[in-house]
């Protein structure tokens, strides 16, 4: 099941991927992280499905990462009683508290600090920006709007209220209960929503209390603002351009993908860019030459993931959309101008022991013939290290911990590999000879770069790199104890 390719796919679990057959389809089509939305979906549905995960990763020796995404702060709509309406331009269309099922002149908000906050002439949009209505009067508890921009309205969409400033809490009561749930459950990742500053992260971090690694969804104006001390305090950062762009001119997006997709990889943390990749895949087999561009763009900028949302939850082609990702990927990492750029913007190294080590492994690299770095990892670091390198051959990141295994599918590059405790030497670089053996990257004639730290098994420790050859005889004859 290896990749041929480093950028990575998320892909959103939904009503069109809920089964064991599709989910194992996704992964070999090469999803390698699955999103659950607490937004949509009960918890046990969300269990139910964690569990199909658990089992097709069991199944197939490989490790799968899970993120579970929290609601957070989003406004939503209620649910339709015919699941969704047509609302066409000069309609009026009334939101109120009234949690009765929504039909074509009405459906319920139920966010009565909205209704406190609205004043006629301000704007409601609907599903990432794509319904826009404008309220003509409103009160206390509903809000009569003239449909300006039409579309599909179904259940639970989102609304953003960009015009009007609204007193929202990070973690809501739901978050909260989702968070400790999603934890037991076992996830690798926790995406926060509408994070705003800092100390959303922390609190999150407070909560998860080491069980998942924490991942902020980038989508306010205040969270550019205060995107370096987010980017401190979080795990690995989404770029969430569904309501980025709502929340800010669309075309303010695309210079902020960039930047923060550096900065992350500036700072050894994973960055997803997420939404609308190949939204026209919803409904049809073949994707728009423009999503085919944005896929690849996110993959030049040097992005760690690249996600599907409604593409693998909710649309008739969830495994062709995953397939399109990685075919495209397949196509411009083979570029020979993917990599100029990839090399031009790496950033310059730090000046720890392992900054220079992993900087030397990528030299190694490139300047020989070696087929794999080889590194060891117990909390994941060096193996993110390496991955801000980006290196022209795989990274085997070996762990005797499934936990980060499991985080590290989410990062550029990396294939991980589960592996004993190792407490010599020779084991280490015969184990990683393995390793890279068995999983197609060298055979017995070639040679490795192992990385690793003596003494084993101490988080942080990275002081050794041997370029090792492959062939056991050798590593025995030749390798101290
Ligand atoms: P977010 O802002 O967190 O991305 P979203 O509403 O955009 O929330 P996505 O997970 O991005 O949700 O999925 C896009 C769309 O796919 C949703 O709006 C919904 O219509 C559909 N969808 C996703 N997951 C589910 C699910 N589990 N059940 C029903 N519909 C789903
Ligand atoms: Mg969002
Ligand atoms: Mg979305």
């Amino acid at each position: 099941m290896k990749r041929s390719r480093n950028v990575k796919i998320v892909a959103t679990l939904g009503p069109a991927s809920e089964t064991y057959d599709t989910i194992r389809a996704l992964f070999e089509a090469g999803a390698d992280v699955f999103r659950l939305n607490m937004s949509h979906g009960t918890q046990p549905e969300i269990a139910e499905k964690h569990a199909i995960i658990r089992q097709v990763e069991q199944d197939l020796g490989r490790s799968i990462g899970i993120l579970a995404d929290l609601q957070g702060p989003k406004l939503r709509v209620g649910v339709f009683a015919n699941g969704s309406e047509e609302l066409v331009p000069g309609a009026v269309f009334r939101m109120d508290l009234d949690e009765a099922e929504g039909d074509l002149t009405r459906v319920c908000l139920p966010h009565p600090e909205i209704f406190a906050a609205l004043e006629p002439g301000a704007h409601l949009l609907v599903n990432d920006g794509k319904i826009r209505l404008k309220v003509l009067s409103c009160g206390t508890d509903f809000a009569d709007c003239e449909v300006i921009i039409g579309g599909t309205i179904s259940n639970r969409k989102g609304v953003n209220v960009p015009d009007v400033e609204l007193p929202l809490a990070a973690l809501s009561e739901k978050d909260r209960d989702d968070l400790e749930f999603a934890c037991n459950l076992g996830v690798d990742w926790l995406a926060l929503s509408f994070v705003q500053r800092a100390k959303d992260v922390f609190e999150a971090k407070g909560l998860a209390d080491g069980r998942a690694a924490v991942l902020s969804k980038i989508e306010k104006p205040s969270a550019i603002e205060r995107f370096s001390e987010i980017l401190d305090a979080s795990d690995g950062i989404m770029v969430a351009r569904g309501d980025l762009g709502v929340e800010l001119p669309v075309a303010a997006v695309p210079p902020i993908q960039k930047r923060l997709v550096r900065k992350c990889r500036a700072a050894a943390k994973p960055v997803i860019v997420a939404t609308q990749m190949l939204e026209s895949m919803i409904e049809s087999p073949m994707p728009t030459r423009a999503e085919v561009s944005d896929v690849a763009t996110a993959i030049y900028e040097g992005a760690d993931a690249i996600m599907l949302s409604a593409e693998s939850a909710a649309g008739s082609y969830p495994i062709e959309a995953v397939q399109t990702m990685d075919r495209v990927a397949v196509e411009v990492e083979a570029d020979p101008t993917y990599s100029q750029i990839i090399s031009a913007s790496r950033s310059a190294k730090g000046d720890t022991v392992a900054d220079a080590i992993v900087a030397a492994a990528r030299e190694i690299a490139e300047k020989t013939e070696i087929k794999a770095i080889c590194c060891y990892t117990q909390s994941g670091t060096t193996a993110l290290l390496t991955a801000r390198e980006r290196p022209g051959v795989p990274i085997i990141a070996l762990t005797p911990l499934a936990r980060t295994a499991r985080r590290l599918a989410l990062s550029w590059g990396c294939y991980c590999v589960l592996t004993p405790d190792q407490s010599r030497f020779k084991g280490a670089v015969v184990g990683a000879a393995r390793a890279a053996r068995a999983g197609g990257f060298a055979n017995e004639t070639d040679q490795i770069v192992v990385t690793a730290g003596v003494p084993f098994n101490v988080p942080g420790t990275t002081n050794i790199l041997r370029v090792a050859p492959c062939d056991e005889r050798l590593i025995y004859s030749t390798d101290p104890e």
